[in-house]
């Protein structure tokens, strides 16, 4: 297996959708790799997609090329070879990224920097990577000005569960309680829907109490 270093984050720069059928962007996400694959077919008889995932606006995954191979996606060499390339399928230059497609691609970004030990420093944006070609960053406008990146790294902190992301509505409250220890979740996880037990509701009074008085 190629060491994984960088999460490059891309948008298709298309509508997020081939047609009024293609709900989930599934179709979009074939045209898109059968388009590289036909491009690099050649060369490397096994490429499947300039990507290694896409992420549709209904929050769909699509796995493009498997992980395991380099794809040509980040305009630089070595960025590519140890890079995992995750694109959101529509045009973030002009159009806003929805919340389901937001949530799935920040809980499959996570997911990958877990497995392969990406730290939150290398997930980074296209525009960001220094260009071969230019040997500048900002070459590209890809994944386009209004893709939330910001609120994306703030998804991907250490602080937070791994459950709720900056658009669940106690957000900020929750990562607060945390940061200061009142509740801890269970394997990463808030739970937001699940009911606490007495026991659990008095340990956290009791954090907070101690917290009060020490
Ligand atoms: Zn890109």
């Amino acid at each position: 297996m190629r060491e994984i270093k960088y999460i490059i984050l891309h948008h298709s720069a298309t509508e997020p959708i081939l047609n009024a059928e293609d709900t989930s962007g599934a179709e979009l996400a074939n045209v898109i790799c059968n388009r590289a694959r036909t491009h690099w077919q050649k060369e490397f008889p096994t490429y499947r997609c300039d990507y290694h995932f896409l992420v549709g606006q209904t929050g769909a995954i699509f796995k493009g090329q498997p992980v395991t191979l380099p794809a040509w996606h980040a305009t630089n060499y070595a960025v590519n070879v140890h890079s995992i390339g995750v694109c959101f399928l529509g045009n973030f230059q002009t159009g806003i990224m929805k919340r389901a497609q937001f949530e799935s691609g920040a809980m499959l970004v996570r997911k990958l920097m877990h497995l392969y030990g990406v730290p939150l420093k290398n997930v980074l944006r296209h525009k960001d990577v220094v260009s071969d070609i230019t040997h500048r960053a900002n070459s590209t406008l890809c994944p386009g000005k209004n893709f939330p990146y910001i609120k994306m790294l703030s998804a991907l902190s250490e602080h937070a569960f791994e459950d709720i992301s900056p658009v669940y509505p106690y957000y900020e409250e929750v990562e607060f309680l945390k940061k200061h220890g009142i509740i801890k979740g269970v394997d990463g996880k808030f739970l937001p829907k699940a009911l606490a037990s007495r026991e659990e509701v008095a340990l956290v009074a009791y954090r907070i109490l101690k917290l009060i008085l020490n």
